[in-house]
Order: structure tokens, then sequence, then C-alpha cells
């Protein structure tokens, strides 16, 4: 289960800073939170949004502006396509199924895959600690729900 810590280099937001729901991966980097729907990003987002609202920002710009390190940024842009990246990419694979994928380092499917587990973990651990307070439930319920899996 260690594909999960692999890519978090990017500091997922895995629960909400507002009410500690659990965050709901939405695609390019943003996150809305199940219980209530605040919006968080991980650096990714960040730094795309920022580069949305002025395009043509420099590394150091982005850094001031975002927090995340010039390194991580020059590593997204020549994973991801931001406008600014002048590297021709050639062909990529997905690092989980090894189809070939045109920007960053999961296809489609795999990171939605990936962004779920993580979801999925977080409950887990979640569940964990609701029982871990003294209050001792069977967690059947739970456990139902959890094992019903509609492919
Ligand atoms: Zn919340
Ligand atoms: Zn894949």
């Amino acid at each position: 289960m260690d594909k999960t810590e692999l890519f978090n280099e990017y500091n997922i937001p895995y629960t909400c800073r507002e009410c500690g729901g659990i965050m709901i991966f939405r695609g390019v980097g943003e996150y809305c939170c199940e219980d209530c729907k605040a919006l968080d990003y991980d650096d990714y987002g960040k730094v795309r949004l920022y580069i949305e609202k002025r395009s043509g920002a420099t590394a150091p710009e982005i850094e001031r502006a975002t927090g995340v390190s010039q390194k991580k940024i020059r590593n997204m842009l020549r994973e991801k396509r931001f406008q600014i990246a002048a590297d021709s990419i050639s062909f990529l694979h997905c690092e989980m199924c090894g189809k070939s994928i045109r920007c960053g380092r999961l296809c489609d499917g795999c990171e939605i895959q990936y962004h779920r587990s993580l979801e999925e973990n977080q409950r887990q651990l979640r569940q964990k600690n609701i029982k871990g307070t003294g209050i001792n439930r069977q967690g059947d319920e739970g456990h139902r729900r959890f094992m019903r899996k509609d492919d």
C-alpha cells in the first residue's frame, strides 16, 4: 500500500482545515471537503492557480507567492503542462499501469484511483480514531458499506 505515499510530494491535503472532513480530489490539484465543501489545493494546484492568474510568472515569483520550492516547481513544469513550460515533452508512461500519457506521472484513471485510495485510507483512519475514544462499537455497518463496491 506504499503506492499511496509515493506521490505525496505535492502535499496533498487529506483532511479539511475547517472541519476535519475528508478532502475529495476533484482534479488538477483541487480538493473539496465532503462535509463543509471548503476548497483546498495541493502544491500543484497552488502553482497552477497562480500561473493561471499570472501567465509568464517566473519560478522565484511563484515560490514567493505559493510557498512551493523552486525545485518542486521546476519538476512540476517538467511533468505537467504549464503554459510556461518550454520543454517539449515526448512520451511519458503512467507509473502505475504503464499506459502512455501526455503529461504528469499517472494516467487519468490511475490518478483518480490513487486519490480515491487516499480518501479511503483517511476514512479508515478516522474510523479507527472514533473507535479509539472508548466507544466500543461493533462497526458492522461501516464494514458492510466498505465491502460494497460498484465497479
Ligand atoms: Zn470541511
Ligand atoms: Zn495508469
